[in-house]
């Protein structure tokens, strides 16, 4: 073709504008997939190219040349361009933003050093006995095998300990025998070192990757591209792995697929298990969703058949569940967050030698400071939130933006001297414990107690060779953990979910009081779990009582269609924040005038205050969008995302959230 110059079209994390056409220089042949180095403004970017053209609409004194294919890495495949632009499209974001949260951070820089090519992919590799699966076991494997060559998602809706993770252990085998390879997503807290030994041992012979945040950029790299060359057949991950690149997968398994870590809350605001399902869809393989309390919208495609249902409703130990108590706090005042039921319910724990652990939603020694002459209370200047005492550090600190200050000797409203703390955190229950039972070894689990990388499992090892006799901490440890000792869980703080402005709150408090009381009574010792409360007849407690997940989901899904949310409705939010009062809401109204022009099928509510209606200084609001179904809501998203786009606004700070999670 003599000198006619060739032209590719380049994917870059830039904003708004998707692709750049660039020009391919002699000697260079990139292929659709590739990344590239190319020059953009004054400096260089990696991007990826995505399509090959004849001619550009850009003056050809203005096309520059691609510097340099990336010839260490592979090109992305085709199923892994179609699901990023899936992605781009669906969430209302750019391509480049999703190829570039999809790739480690190493490989998007424009100068490095060359990588190790990925070690070929070894025969596979001996299979480690597992015990023999429970009837139970064996149904659901079947469920799941029953269709291991199309698109088949599958919810194994288990109560905790029931060994769905045996399940989705033998559904591995299988994807591996049919030598493919297999994706297993857990939450954010669920990849334990437990878990992944567990996954090792099981499959000795093959290269198993862990891919979570603290890995370095180097391993992250190395983790990339052993997934995608399918040198890896197993990759245990959260959530940004379900955009990994593979060589051929054959099943996903999204563990805890209600929990609320699988949506991303900033950027690429994604859910990881939607695009779990989806990915599924296109590659035609199997999905399971496992959960001992599945996410409505889950429970109910499982309900109307759009997914199989496997269910495991018997501990696989044989253990009986934990029985679950009310302790009525209106009756039993609990001192310092302690009631008199649940300090004998620990002093027994203790006499036998068993464990016990107190769930506590907040860190910190109490959620606020009070002042009893003037009623003062400590409240961060830049949030509409308290600051949280902190007495071990002698600090009064917001959990939202990080503001620091020290303790006030005294009221800096009146001068007052009766400044009380008011409520419980971890803090203050660990040292009214200690207070109460001096003898008792106690360790405390959140997120000021395991800053330090490798804390988390120091605490947990102690635990596990019975050095900790009562475990003081946070959600962190509802999740993953197994802790054969411990016979005991309190629930100290729970109530406030009961009344949350969030329809999902309960939804959540539901998975969560389940998730904590499965941590007790596992092994060969019976457990117990008390939640004390203000209202300890309140229907969704007595179905956490019951261990009856049915009755409550149906229960809050007749709300929910009462109330046309999801399921029966899809949501989109806008957010916008601004550093000017008033600035944020009045951008909402005109985005609700400017939708309302081509809103047929969507409702459209009036902005709002957003939940947190000041964060770090800026004033928050909302704007819900709701529609009856995805075909409805998509177009219209996008249409809107335009003209808001066109608008160019330069004060405020908006962001479109579909199908969010928190409102
Ligand atoms: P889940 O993932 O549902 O919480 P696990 O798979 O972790 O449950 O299983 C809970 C416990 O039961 C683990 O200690 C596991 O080793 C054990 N277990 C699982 N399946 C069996 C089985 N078929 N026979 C005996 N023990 C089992
Ligand atoms: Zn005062
Ligand atoms: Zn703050």
């Amino acid at each position: 073709m003599g000198n006619e110059r060739r032209i590719v079209q380049v994917c870059l994390d830039v904003p708004l504008v998707a692709t750049f056409d660039f020009r391919v220089p002699e000697g260079l042949d990139p292929e659709v997939g590739n990344l590239v180095v190319v020059p953009f403004g004054r400096t260089r970017k990696v991007g990826v190219v995505t399509g090959r053209i004849a001619r550009s609409e850009i003056a050809p004194e203005k096309l520059r040349d691609i510097e340099s294919v990336v010839a260490d890495v592979a090109p992305l495949g085709r199923d892994e361009l179609d699901l990023y632009r899936f992605c781009a499209n669906y969430y209302l974001r750019p391509l480049g933003e999703v190829i570039a949260a999809s790739l480690p951070p190493r490989l998007r820089q424009a100068r490095r050093r060359k990588l190790a090519p990925a070690a070929p992919a070894t025969a596979r590799g001996p299979i480690a006995e597992g015990p023999p699966p429970t009837a139970e076991q064996e149904a659901a494997l079947a469920t799941v095998l029953a269709s291991f060559d199309r698109f088949h998602p599958v919810l194994l809706e288990g109560i905790t300990g029931s060994g769905k993770t045996e399940v989705y252990l033998r559904a591995i085998a299988e994807a591996l025998a049919r030598g493919r390879q297999a994706l297993y997503l857990v939450p954010e807290i669920g990849l334990t070192p437990q878990l992944e030994s567990r996954v090792r041992g099981r499959f000795p012979g093959e290269a198993v990757i862990a891919a979570h945040s603290h890995r370095s950029e180097g391993e992250r790299a190395q983790a990339w591209l052993a997934a995608q060359s399918g040198t890896a057949r197993i990759v245990l991950g959260t959530r940004l792995a379900v955009l990994s690149p593979f060589a051929d997968l054959g099943l996903i398994i999204v563990d805890e697929e209600h929990d609320a870590s699988y949506k991303q809350q900033e950027g690429l605001r994604y859910s990881a298990r939607d695009v779990a399902v989806r990915r599924a869809q296109s590659l035609g393989i199997p999905v399971i969703l496992g959960s001992a309390t599945p996410s409505l919208e889950s429970y109910t495609n499982a309900r109307d058949k759009r997914y199989a249902h496997a269910k495991l409703a018997q501990r696989a130990t044989g253990a009986a569940l934990p029985v679950v108590r009310m302790i009525d706090t209106r009756v039993d005042k609990p001192v310092d967050g302690i009631s008199r039921a649940m300090r004998d319910a620990v002093a027994a724990r203790l006499e036998r030698g068993e464990q016990s652990l107190i769930f506590v939603n907040r860190r910190g020694f109490a959620p606020v400071l009070y002042c009893r002459d003037c009623a003062w209370h400590s409240t961060c200047k830049r949030c509409s939130a308290n600051l949280v005492l902190h007495l071990n550090s002698g600090e009064m600190r917001c959990h939202h933006c990080g503001f620091l200050g020290r303790v006030p000797p005294r009221c800096p409203k009146c001068g007052g001297m009766d400044l009380a703390p008011v409520g419980q955190g971890t803090q203050r229950v660990e040292e009214s414990l200690q207070a109460l039972f001096p003898k008792a070894r106690i360790a405390r689990v959140d997120r000021d107690s395991t800053a330090r990388k490798g804390a988390l499992k120091e605490v947990l090892d102690r635990v596990h060779a019975s050095e900790v006799d009562i475990l003081v901490g946070t959600q962190m440890l509802a999740k993953g953990h197994d802790y054969p000792g411990l016979t005991l869980v309190v629930a100290l703080d729970s109530d406030s979910a009961l009344f949350s402005a969030d329809f999902r709150a309960s939804e959540r408090l539901f998975a969560q009081l389940v998730q904590v009381g499965g941590r007790a009574g596992r092994a060969a010792l019976a457990g117990e779990v008390l939640i004390q409360t203000d209202f300890p007849t309140h229907p969704l407690y007595a179905a956490v009582a019951r261990n009856d997940f049915a009755a409550f989901a149906e229960e809050t899904l007749t709300e929910r269609r009462a109330a046309g949310f999801p399921p029966y409705a899809h949501l989109a939010l806008l957010r916008a924040e601004s550093k000017k009062a008033g600035e944020a809401e009045e951008f909402l109204e005109s985005a609700a005038r400017l939708a309302k022009r081509f809103a047929s099928r969507v409702e459209i509510f009036d902005p709002v205050p957003a939940r947190m209606a000041r964060k770090a200084g800026f004033e928050r609001a909302q704007l819900l969008v709701r529609a009856k179904s995805r075909a409805a809501l998509q177009p219209f998203l996008r249409e809107w995302k335009s003209a808001l786009d066109a608008k160019a606004e330069r004060r405020v700070r908006w962001t479109l959230d579909v199908d969010p999670q928190e409102l």
